[in-house]
Order: C-alpha cells, then sequence, then structure tokens
C-alpha cells in the first residue's frame, strides 16, 4: 500500500522506524524484535539505511530492502525503505529503485544523508530534492521527505528550511517525517509556519522515547534537538536508574504523543530503537485515541 493513502481517514496514522542491526549481527536478530512490532499493528514500518560515507553504505542499505522486503511480504505490513543519495550515483539508484519494486516495496523517504567530510561526495545528487525527483521520473512509489521542526542543523534559518522543504514537494514527495523534537510548542509553530509557507501535506510528528542517557546524548549532539527543562530534569533525576530512567521517557513520549493527537496530528512515527517493550508501553497507552 502506498503510505499516502492512509491520511485524511479521520485517524491519526501511526508508524514505526527501526534500523538494521549492527554489522556484526546478523540481519535475522531483527526478525524477533519485528515479529512483536507486528503485533502492535502499525500503519507502516520504516527502515533506516547506512548514513553513506565511510560506512560501506552498499552492503547496509542491502540489508535495508532484506528488511523492507521482509516487513511487507512476511509481516504483511506496508513498509518504507529510508534511501540516501550523496555517496550514489544514479545508476546505483535505478539499481536499488529495481530491488526495492521486485520486493513490492512501494514507499521510500528520500534522503540527502549526512556528509562525511572525510569521504569526498558523488555529486548525481546534491539534495533529497533531486532523489525525489528522479525517484519519481523512474518508479512508481510514494516518497516522503524528512522535516526539521527547528530547522536542519546545516540550514541558516528555519525560514530557509522551509523554503528547501517545498522544494521537495514540488518534486513529488507526498508526505513528511520529522525530525525528533522533545518541545511540542517547536513542533505546533513548525506546522503553524508550513500552513503560512503554503505546505499542506500531511506531516507524521517524529518520537523519540528516551530509554537511556547515552543514547539521548548521542541522538541531540546529532541533530540539535533543544531539551525543555522539564526533560533535562528528568534526565538529571533518573540517570542512574535505568528503569526508572525508561519508565519516565515512556511516560514522556505518551504525553507528548496525547498532546499531539488532540491537536489534529496527522500521524506518529515511533523510533523504536528496535525495543519492542517500549513501543507496546506507548502503543497501549494511546490506542484508543488515534
Ligand atoms: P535535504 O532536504 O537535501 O537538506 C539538507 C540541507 O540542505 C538542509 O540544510 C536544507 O535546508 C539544505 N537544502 C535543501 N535543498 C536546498 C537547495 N535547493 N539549495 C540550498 N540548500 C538546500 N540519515 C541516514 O543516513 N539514514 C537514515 O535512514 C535517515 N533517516 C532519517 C529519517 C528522518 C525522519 C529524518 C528527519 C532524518 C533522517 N536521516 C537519515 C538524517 C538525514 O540524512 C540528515 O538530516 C541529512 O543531513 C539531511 O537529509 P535531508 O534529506 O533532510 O536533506
Amino acid at each position: 500500500m502506498k503510505i499516502s493513502q492512509l491520511f485524511g481517514k479521520g485517524k491519526t496514522v501511526f508508524s514505526f522506524e527501526v534500523f538494521p542491526p549492527k554489522k556484526t549481527s546478523p540481519i535475522e536478530t531483527i526478525y524477533s524484535a519485528l515479529g512483536e512490532l507486528k503485533d502492535l499493528s502499525p500503519d507502516f514500518i520504516s527502515v533506516t539505511c547506512g548514513a553513506g560515507g565511510s560506512t560501506g553504505h552498499k552492503a547496509a542499505d542491502s540489508n535495508t530492502v532484506k528488511i523492507a522486503s521482509y516487513i511487507q511480504n512476511e509481516l504483511g505490513i506496508t513498509s518504507c525503505a529510508h534511501l540516501t543519495c550523496v555517496y550514489y550515483t544514479k545508476q546505483d539508484i535505478l539499481e536499488h529503485l529495481e530491488q526495492l519494486g521486485k520486493c513490492g516495496v512501494e514507499n521510500i523517504l528520500a534522503l540527502r544523508g549526512d556528509i562525511d567530510p572525510n569521504v569526498p561526495r558523488l555529486h548525481d545528487f546534491e539534495y533529497a530534492s533531486d532523489l525525489t525527483r528522479f525517484i519519481k521520473e523512474n518508479g512508481d512509489f510514494d516518497v516522503a521527505a524528512a522535516c526539521y521542526p527547528e530547522g536542519h542543523m546545516e540550514a541558516e534559518s528555519l525560514a530557509r528550511d522551509i523554503n528547501h522543504l517545498k522544494i521537495k514537494i514540488e518534486a513529488g514527495a507526498e508526505h513528511c517525517i520529522s525530525q525528533l523534537f522533545f518541545n511540542n510548542d517547536v513542533f505546533h509553530r513548525f506546522r503553524e509556519l508550513l500552513e503560512i509557507a503554503g505546505i499542506n501535506i500531511p506531516v507524521e510528528a517524529g518520537i523519540m522515547p528516551v530509554t537511556n542517557k547515552k543514547q539521548i546524548e548521542r541522538m541531540v549532539s546529532m541533530c540539535g534537538a533543544s531539551l525543555p527543562p522539564k526533560f533535562t530534569k528528568m534526565m538529571q533525576k533518573y540517570e542512574n536508574d535505568p528503569e526508572a530512567l525508561r519508565d519516565a521517557g515512556i511516560a514522556y513520549a505518551v504525553d507528548q504523543i496525547v498532546d499531539l493527537i488532540s491537536s489534529g496530528v496527522d500521524g506518529i512515527h515511533l523510533y523504536t530503537m528496535n525495543n519492542p517493550y517500549v513501543a507496546r508501553k506507548i502503543s497501549e497507552s494511546i490506542k484508543t485515541l488515534l
């Protein structure tokens, strides 16, 4: 199923994100987690891809295709494969699209990807909008775009970043998935700015439950999400008690989601971190609200 068909049906779309296991673990290690996630009946599951650069992206991205295919064909759940482009040629992307098409994967999150300063990038694609246009011209896929409620780290301003998001939409993106955020006011304001900019495609809010302090510090340093006092207080209080921090993180995410759904958000995209326990706790708390 094409993800764009899920929106506008009077129900909040609820989706999950997973990542392929590390290079040292066999791909099958994710299948039991996926089996548990399936029981939570998400509308779709997206699968991240390698960042490119020095990480051996082609091997990593073939695992993305395998996992997206498994979700689609073995679990019977709509899947979405993430795809970056700065370290790919047009020919690489064509081959990738062919593989996805053969597996029946109909949805792609088209990304530029982070640029590794130690690895020279290629120039077949400058931005995610170029990849979006190319996918639309060369296959029958629904394309999603990443968006950044606090602005992308490299963008001069949020206003400029929103203009660039418009280019991705003009290139064919059908819906957006947001970067994680911990302050809902940031997301509400972003929605207002999108409306002013004339952007009216569905936007899913990316929610990351905190399950350990290190993980969140790493994510925040990578994406620059701001941390409201309510959140940092919680982290400080429970930093030495992993179980309490996990439970507080789940409660915090549920609180964010309740507010977002009450405000009419199009969808919630849960960064599951491949952790079915946390996804289950959150799903059970919000299932009657969707
Ligand atoms: P773009 O939309 O191309 O934007 C990149 C920068 O260029 C921005 O600052 C933008 O404002 C600017 N820009 C865009 N167009 C123009 C233009 N025409 N002229 C001038 N400037 C322009 N990374 C991975 O490696 N693997 C993943 O699986 C992955 N999944 C993600 C999922 C989500 C939901 C999100 C939000 C991010 C994900 N990322 C992933 C991270 C992403 O690859 C990085 O944030 C990357 O730096 C930007 O990708 P993009 O597609 O947003 O780029």
